[in-house]
């Protein structure tokens, strides 16, 4: 825990001169240590010619682990470099402007401190997991550690001729070597940042579970759980069939689904999901989980946050596509039962620590895993998708996704998109939401009214920045029921409505609001 988290403090701003186009990570494993030896090379376009480049990729630790460089080639010329700090800064004459992209080859070896996870698994088995997310990468691969600068890659693996190896991309070759070695070559030909590019090596179990809008979707357990695994892991054609036709198409070659050793519940590398190990248990238990990492490959993966702060994009759109999937898989009430429990997440959390959802405070990645991510991105999706209308809501999310397919998006991208949909100015909805702390913290009473015959509600919002909002009240009164919408953006709003003193008024029926009732 304390390594992982140590790892993850950099997430330094790539350099805007910088665009790393492809990735060649030459990686050789074996079963008697945990050091491996590597090639990588990557090519670059330069917005104008320099002298000299940097990459995220830990040096040694007073352990011992981390990479030691032992040459570094840039565009065929040996070249001079230092490392320090956990940066490789690369000095040669011969990198050129746009136009012109630069070959680097870096040659260096070591024990990975993290980014690559070598051990045993359940079953004592010796394994290797890439678990990238969110900079750990860095630990043992040279690269811009950040998913503003998205690359297509290869892994090209040499393991001990029983490891199977899977990797982002499509197999483009599978050959044994000398001395009971095999080599394994992916290529991922669509552009990923660096935190979902991915490769595992272990012993597998591999099975085709089918096509889903077209695409080979595959079951990689390991072999003492292949009834179960094979079982619990086809489900996975469904959400995938699924957000196709909500969405657009999927990106990938194919989609991956494997049983893994992450830190993580589940990981959700492009093309090739991982997942905890004991995610398989032959009771069909992950369907929510398998379907918010697929939900990624559309968001997080092939649309990517510009920046790491904008996660939300990631992960509330994961979290919302999920309960989406529920909802329209096994009907509304799923939605509504889980957008319930979201709002009970995020009151809790933010009357703990109140924070906006887009938090530049934060420089610990970790804490981007947050309630504000997850289930406030969610809910700000789904007042959205109040506030612009359903059909609105699906065209901008579709049109979302096509525009910045395979690139970058940050928040603003977004609006403009849902702005562009609906014809509507949406600054106002997207700076309460997501850049202010809290939520709207209502006071709701009932009150006299001037005529007789007339009762007043009177809702106040009692927090100190005033949202602006509709909010639905469902009135019973003496066996019958209504829902009036109120619109909301004073410090006190008061309606009448004809009743007498003995209705009764239920806030929100519809479950469309993220707000707190205050009874004090
Ligand atoms: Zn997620």
């Amino acid at each position: 825990m304390a390594a992982l988290l140590l790892a993850a403090q950099t997430g330094i701003s790539p350099d805007p001169d910088v665009d790393v186009v492809h990735y060649e990570f030459n990686i050789d494993l074996n079963d008697t240590t945990n050091f491996i030896i590597c090639t990588s090379g990557i090519i670059v376009n330069f917005k104008s010619p320099v002298n000299s480049v940097a990459f995220d990729l830990d040096n040694p630790d007073a352990e011992g682990k981390g990479m030691k460089v032992s040459s570094i080639v840039v565009n065929g010329k040996n070249a001079e470099w230092e490392h320090s700090g956990n940066r490789l800064r690369i000095k040669a004459s011969e990198m050129k402007g746009k136009g012109s992209p630069s070959e680097i080859r870096i040659s260096y070896s070591g024990i990975p401190s993290d980014g690559l996870i070598i051990s045993g698994n359940k079953f004592g088995n010796r394994t290797f997991f890439a678990d990238h997310w969110p900079d750990r990468a860095s630990a043992y691969l040279p690269v811009v550690d950040h998913p503003g600068d998205k690359a297509t890659v290869e892994f090209i693996i040499t393991a001990p001729s029983h490891y199977e190896v899977v990797a982002s991309g499509y197999l483009i070759e599978e050959s044994d070597l000398p001395a009971g070695k095999k080599l394994t070559h992916w290529k991922e030909e669509v552009p990923l940042p660096v935190k979902v590019m991915t490769f595992g090596a272990a012993d597998f179990a591999i099975r085709l579970a089918g096509h889903a809008a077209g695409v080979p979707v595959w079951t990689w357990v390991y072999p003492e759980n292949i009834r179960e695994g094979f079982n619990d892991y086809a489900v996975a054609l469904k959400p995938l069939e699924f957000y196709s036709g909500l969405i657009g198409p999927y990106s990938y070659e194919k989609l991956a689904n494997v049983q893994s050793k992450t830190i993580f519940g589940g990981l959700e590398n492009a093309g090739c999901i991982f997942y905890s190990e004991n995610s398989v248990t032959g009771q069909g238990k992950a369907e929510n989980l398998i379907a918010h990492e697929i939900a990624h490959q559309w968001f997080g993966n092939s649309v990517t946050e510009g920046d790491w702060h904008h996660i939300w994009l990631s992960e509330g759109f994961a979290t919302y596509l999920t309960s989406v999937y529920n909802e329209m898989t096994y009907g509304k009430e799923k939605l509504k039962e889980s957008m319930m429990l979201a709002r009970t997440r995020v009151l809790r959390s933010s009357e703990k620590t109140p924070r906006p959802v887009i938090d530049t405070t934060i420089t610990n990645l970790m804490e981007l895993l947050s309630t504000n991510s997850y289930q406030k991105g969610a809910w700000v999706l789904h007042m959205l998708r109040s506030e612009v209308g359903e059909e609105t809501f699906w065209k901008g999310m579709r049109l979302f996704y096509d525009r910045f397919r395979n690139g970058n998006a940050v928040t603003d991208d977004f609006r403009i998109v849902m702005e562009e949909v609906s014809g509507r100015d949406l600054k106002n909805f997207f700076h309460q939401w997501l850049f202010v702390a809290g939520e709207p913290n209502l006071k709701i009473s009932l009150a006299a009214g001037k005529k007789t015959g007339e009762t007043d509600i009177v809702i106040e919002q009692i927090q100190d920045y005033l949202f602006s909002f509709d909010l639905e009240i469902q009135i019973n009164d003496r066996g019958s029921s209504r829902v009036v919408t109120v619109h909301i953006s004073d410090k006190t709003t008061r309606i009448s409505i004809k009743a007498g003193s003995g209705i009764e008024i239920i806030p929100d029926p519809g479950i469309k609001l993220l707000f707190r009732r205050v009874t004090a």
